[in-house]
């Protein structure tokens, strides 16, 4: 049923519209942005005069129009707001620093001992990261809106608790966003790995020219997000995209999440590490760089797996293409450059499309833009969530004690 709203919540809502409007169109001035949300000039200039005083929103240059007084454009004041986003990857734990604008203001990476980190060490890792970057764009904590991380497995509720199969656990219910927040004295907002490049791909990358696509990634498992009329698209449960367990064999390979047959099972980068690996090896233990070198000298090995994971990858395009017409499909993630190339090429040509489209602008599979996308999109949460319109995910956590421009921030977007 639909819930009605008191006042002070409209009002937060309409600020919210408002950055919104002005992060997605801006610089645009008052009488434009009162035409695109329909306010009225005067809620339009009370909330923008509110937006500047918490130093979200800065006016800019004059604007003469055909007639009447030269307007004021007002755009997004980069230096509003700061947030953390870090990528769980395959044996790499990588980190951006970004902007209000999404700008990218600092990056680190930092290499893991191994696959499967116990979770305390992770958080140790985590923890060591936001500190390298914050010193790196020589930033003071409190400009931080939150950090966003991008973990490999089934991550619910987002805001709160991760429900893992890292360390070979499953079920384990380990509440690492708390933790992770705990010890940083900032929220911590966690997502999917997959989704969160999607995220990613959405503000930086095919976003920018695709409404709808679909983005698979290759981390420590194979997972996928998906953008619907521009919008990143969660689902029910917010698991929306788990395309490493469509399952494409039946009675196949078992999977750890109690079917047999996932596509997780043929094409990931534990598929590949595992046809290369041998008996008297762990497939854990194949690095990236071993795959890129194997892929250079034509290992026999990596070409087989090559081989026998394109046909598994072309029934899941195929079924993500009749199931949801994307523009493109985009592969991204931590498997190296050449051998997602070579598994692409091996792939094509993809089934017949049921959508056939002679006006296509993108092709049917693409490259992610860069391989942190996850990270990027993960930065993007907590500003996200703070400014998007929904109040369904009207951040929940506390602001942080010392914190005067966030805690600002939070009461003029009435997040608190
Ligand atoms: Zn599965």
């Amino acid at each position: 049923m639909l819930q009605g709203t008191n006042i002070e919540h409209a009002k937060a809502l309409n600020r919210r519209v408002i950055l919104e409007a002005v992060r997605r169109s801006g610089p645009i001035t008052r009488a434009d942005l009162a035409r695109l949300t329909g306010l009225t000039a005067q809620a339009v200039s009370n909330i923008s005069a509110e937006l500047a005083e918490a130093g979200l929103i800065r006016e800019g240059a004059l604007r003469r129009g055909q007639r009447g007084q030269p307007a004021t454009e007002i755009s997004l004041d980069p230096q509003g707001g700061f947030a953390i986003g870090l990528n769980l990857g395959h044996q790499t734990l990588s980190g951006v620093l970004v902007d209000l604008a999404g700008d990218v203001v600092a990056t680190e990476s930092r290499p893991l001992a191994q696959v499967v980190l116990p979770l305390e060490t992770l958080v140790d890792e985590m923890e060591a990261a936001v500190e390298t970057l914050l010193q790196r764009a020589a930033l003071p904590r409190a400009k931080l809106w939150g950090v966003g991380c991008g973990l490999p497995g089934l991550v619910r509720n987002g805001v709160l608790t991760v429900e893992t199969m890292m360390a070979g656990v499953q079920d384990l219910q380990y509440p690492l966003a708390e933790v992770l927040s705990a010890r940083l004295g900032l929220p911590v907002i966690a997502e999917n790995d997959a989704r969160a490049g999607a995220i990613g791909e959405r503000l930086h990358g095919v976003g920018r020219v695709a409404r709808h696509f679909f983005y698979l990634h290759f981390g420590l498992g194979t997972g996928g997000g998906m953008v619907v009329a521009g919008e990143h698209y969660r689902g029910g449960s917010g698991g929306a995209g788990e395309i490493g367990h469509m399952i494409v064999k039946p009675g196949g390979r078992p999977c750890s999440c109690g079917n047999r047959g996932c596509l997780e099972q043929y094409v990931s980068i534990y598929a590949a590490a595992e046809a290369v690996s041998g008996p008297d090896r762990v497939p854990d233990s194949v690095r990236m760089e071993e795959l890129a070198e194997r892929m250079a000298a034509r290992d026999p090995l990596l070409l087989g797996w090559i081989a026998d994971a394109a046909p598994y990858l072309r029934l899941a395009i195929h079924n993500i293409e009749v199931m949801f017409d994307p523009e493109t499909v985009v592969i991204g993630g931590d498997l190296p450059d050449t051998v997602r190339d070579a598994l692409i090429s091996e792939t094509e040509p993809l089934l017949p499309s049921v959508h056939p489209d002679a006006q296509r602008q993108l092709p049917r599979l693409s490259l992610a833009r860069a391989q942190d996308m996850p990270a990027l999109g993960a930065a993007a949460l907590p500003i996200s969530i703070m400014v998007q319109p929904s109040l369904d995910l009207l951040w929940k956590s506390r602001p942080t004690e010392g914190n005067a421009k966030l805690s600002q921030a939070q009461t003029v977007l009435g997040s608190r």
